[in-house]
């Protein structure tokens, strides 16, 4: 079981060659086992797995099974979970149990899948290492002195060891796509708007995004099939016909054109991650796919324009947590101001509060039109680079990150060299495109390198068919990090 993909296991469940018991208990062995030494789950709650996973096989033995039926499946702290821990990696909510579901957490109970757990992340999703949270930081399987990428490390982290055969995460500027390249796995952000944000603790509104983290391509696309869907309880969620995200994977890629953006290849880049890259652009052009060179000019402006518009989104959103209403408060003060200031101060980590101070500045009078406006207008010109590029090619591609993973505690003092992890994914979320990682090769240390898909406005079935090809050519999604444990 261990190293089977959703779709193997689903044809297990369903055929009753094994039960959602058997697969449960499975995965909570390795997690109880292993999870500590990634330090990738917040929460684990064998109780109620156990209780989903019996209901599940009653759903099974009554013949209503979907594909994920049954099978467990990690979820990053930042989805509310009824009766669950949902810390987001925060002491400010290290005491908070969620009240209601979140709609990706309501979708996969629907859809029968059993939670394996909760997964440790960055405070808030802010970070590129997991290294920021209140939990302590999450170690790569790969390489235990080595960070999974971040924010939503403790998932990626979680299907790399096979701890769980899927996880769900978050992405606001590479949170999904960046892990997923740094532990050596499959990882999907999709279209903004695609995925209920409702109930999925807000960073940057305008750029938060959920999606998949699974082995293959084809298995992203079953979680996606159930993640995705119209929410009437977020503003942004778009009402649109259902479409099967699998349903183009067996489609042949001959004459697709794959833009390359000069600016993905310039100095950044690190060579080992070049190297593997060329590797996966010369197995398309094997595939019968053509490359076109494709320019986005305003993409060296992404980073700080993020930096500018997610600490101001966030140090709104983040007003919420005062001490009053939930979470943790501050146990001595002297009234009410000084109350919301403990609290605040004791319960945020150094790089929340960075965050809210970076925010509150550019928000402020006098500031707003030079930053805040600024960032605005430039957002647009990076998404109009994207409009542009599409009119020659029919997906991106490029690396995820321009380095393979680096050392915990190696940019943790440096704040911009971590946030300059990001180059390669943050402007897809200033456009609201779908993007996603799979592996394509090793680097230096064998360290896993990502090759980045990106898509038109809705393209994830097109993506996941051009990834899904490629991984009927190559081997490397299903390799496994030679560290983890393997004799059950
Ligand atoms: N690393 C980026 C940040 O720190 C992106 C995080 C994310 O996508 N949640 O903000």
């Amino acid at each position: 079981m261990l190293n089977f993909t959703l779709k193997q296991l689903a044809a297990d469940l369903t055929a009753r060659r094994v039960s959602s018991i058997e697969v449960t208990q499975y995965f909570l062995k390795r997690i109880n086992a292993l999870g500590k030494t990634y330090n990738a789950f917040i929460s684990v709650d064998e109780g109620q797995s156990l209780a989903a996973a019996r209901a599940a096989d009653q759903l099974i033995a009554a013949g209503k099974a979907g594909p994920l039926t049954g099978i467990p499946l990690a979820h990053k702290d930042i989805f509310c979970t009824k009766g669950w821990l949902t810390t987001c990696g925060s002491k400010i909510l290290s005491n908070f149990v969620a009240p209601y579901d979140a709609h990706v957490i309501e979708r996969c109970h629907q859809a029968g899948a059993v939670i394996a757990g909760k997964t440790n992340m960055d405070e808030f999703a802010m970070g590129s290492s997991s290294e920021t949270s209140f939990y302590g930081p999450v170690r790569n399987p790969w390489d235990t002195a080595a960070v999974p990428g971040g924010s939503s490390g403790g998932s990626a982290a979680a299907v790399a060891a096979r701890l769980v055969p899927a996880a769900t995460g978050t992405d606001t500027g590479g949170s999904i796509r960046q892990p997923a390249a740094l532990s050596g796995i499959c990882g999907l952000k999709p279209t903004y708007g695609v995925v209920s944000r409702y109930g999925m603790i807000a960073f940057a509104s305008s750029l938060d995004q959920g999606g998949p983290f699974a082995k293959t391509a084809e298995d992203l696309a079953l979680m996606l099939n159930v993640m995705a869907g119209f929410d009437a309880r977020d503003s942004t969620s778009l009402e649109r016909e259902p479409e099967d995200y699998a349903r183009n994977l067996a489609k042949s890629v001959t004459g697709l054109r794959i833009g390359l953006p000069s600016e993905f290849f310039a100095d950044g880049v690190a060579p080992d991650v070049a190297k593997a890259v060329d590797g996966a652009i010369a197995e398309f052009k094997q595939l019968g796919c053509e490359t076109v060179e494709v320019r986005l000019p305003n993409m060296r402006l992404s980073v700080p324009v993020y930096y500018v518009l997610a600490p101001a989104e966030a140090s709104s959103n983040l007003s919420r947590f005062d001490g009053v209403r939930y979470g943790y408060r501050a146990p001595q003060y002297s009234d009410l101001l000084d109350m919301y200031c403990k609290t605040r101060a004791q319960g945020f980590g150094a790089e929340v509060k960075r965050r809210i101070l970076i925010g509150t500045y550019v928000l402020s009078h006098g500031y707003y039109d030079a930053y805040y406006i600024k960032a605005q207008k430039l957002r647009r010109l990076i998404a109009q680079d994207f409009v542009a590029a599409f009119r020659k090619c029919d997906v991106i591609m490029g690396p995820t990150s321009p380095t393979t993973a680096f050392n915990i505690g190696e940019k943790a003092g440096d704040p911009v060299q971590m946030y300059l992890s990001d180059i390669y994914t943050i402007a897809v979320n200033l456009a609201g495109l779908p993007g996603m990682s799979i592996p394509c090769g090793f680097g230096n240390k064998n360290h896993p390198v990502g090759l980045q898909l990106i898509g038109n406005y809705f393209g994830e079935a097109k993506m996941l068919n051009v990834a899904h090809q490629y991984q009927q050519a190559t081997d490397w999604h299903m390799r496994m990090p030679e560290g983890i444990r393997t004799e059950w």
